[in-house]
């Protein structure tokens, strides 16, 4: 059996329902938050449809092993049509959103379902949405496109994927790899486990350690803005932003707790209300992440932010 991932066990057995009783839409919008593995679940349905086993009328998985899983698991099946992101502009541009509907509309390989699969389905631009729209508002028969955009909701059933819990994400992360520091990991990664599987731990761990370092140093006006930023633009940048909010929630968290626990010095009320603004901006960038600002200027400016929350909110 192929199983699904372990937080994903209802959508799973829901999904594979609705398959073994005809009922499965010819289009799934597959949310969930980023790492939780919508985009895994997305590969598991397209296996579900194009396994050949013969699926048992209680089967709840794919079975794995035949040829049709064997070439889902490889992205090599000739009834599987993925989409991603163009390198150069980083969207899913309309020429391809026509080969796909070009090839899904053609008879299947194997006789059985075409499947295409769009990801992240959030970078489809404008005019490639509209072009999805009208392959769904005309399926094919026996096609299963998945994940589509906002605009084609109405046409296609929505499925949310839940983000894990903790407990979860941990145990499935030590199963699959029982040697590795998953616990601070996931902590870095804001518990997104495949995310922390992609991962280079050991790299991500002396990134964190590094950008809390530097930020302290940034808060005592010890820090070289302009250098650090520069260095911080050039490489991983999102998992930099992600451990820049990440040391910050934490000061935040340290400040606004009862006196009982620590107070830092510097933390008064106005300087609680810069880093506030800090967070928003930081958000701002994390949200902006692939977009094509000057990284260093945004990390630049966010150094500053934080020297100067520090000069003007403190006097220790
Ligand atoms: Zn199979």
């Amino acid at each position: 059996m192929s199983a699904a991932l372990p937080w994903l066990e209802d959508a799973s057995r829901n999904t594979a329902a609705a398959l073994r009783a005809g009922r499965l839409p010819h289009a799934l919008l597959i949310q969930g938050s980023r790492g939780s593995g919508a985009e895994a679940f997305a590969f598991w349905c397209a296996g579900l449809a194009l396994c050949e086993s013969g699926m048992a009328s209680d089967a709840t998985a794919p079975c794995g092993v035949c040829r049709g899983c064997r070439g889902v698991a490889a992205r090599a099946h000739p009834d599987l049509v993925i989409l991603g992101p163009s390198e150069d502009s980083r969207e899913v541009r309309i020429e391809q959103v026509r080969e796909l509907s070009a090839d899904i509309a053609l008879t299947s390989h194997r006789g059985g379902y075409k499947v295409g699969i769009i990801t992240p389905a959030d970078r489809l631009n404008r005019f490639a949405a509209n072009a999805l729209l009208k392959t769904l508002e005309e399926p094919p028969q026996r096609s299963l496109p998945s994940r589509v955009p906002a605009t084609g909701r109405s046409r296609c059933q929505g499925l949310r994927i839940p983000s894990p819990p903790r407990a979860a994400a941990l145990a499935w992360l030590r199963s699959e790899q029982p040697d590795r520091d998953w616990d601070r990991l996931l902590t870095v990664t804001e518990m997104a486990p495949l995310d922390a599987l992609d991962a280079d731990g050991a790299a991500v761990l002396a990134l964190w350690e590094d950008t809390a370092l530097s930020l302290e140093r940034a808060r005592r006006g010890q820090l070289d803005v302009v250098e650090t930023a520069e260095r911080w633009s050039r490489a991983d940048y999102g998992h930099r932003l992600a451990a820049i909010e990440n040391w910050l929630t934490d000061r935040l968290r340290a400040a606004v707790a009862p006196p009982t626990v620590h107070l830092s010095p510097g933390d008064n009320t106005s300087n609680i209300r810069a880093m506030f603004e800090i967070l928003d901006a930081i958000h701002e960038a994390r949200r902006l992440v692939e977009s094509p600002l000057n990284r260093s200027l945004i990390l630049e400016r966010l150094l500053w932010q934080l020297t100067s929350a520090r000069a003007g909110g403190g006097n220790a």
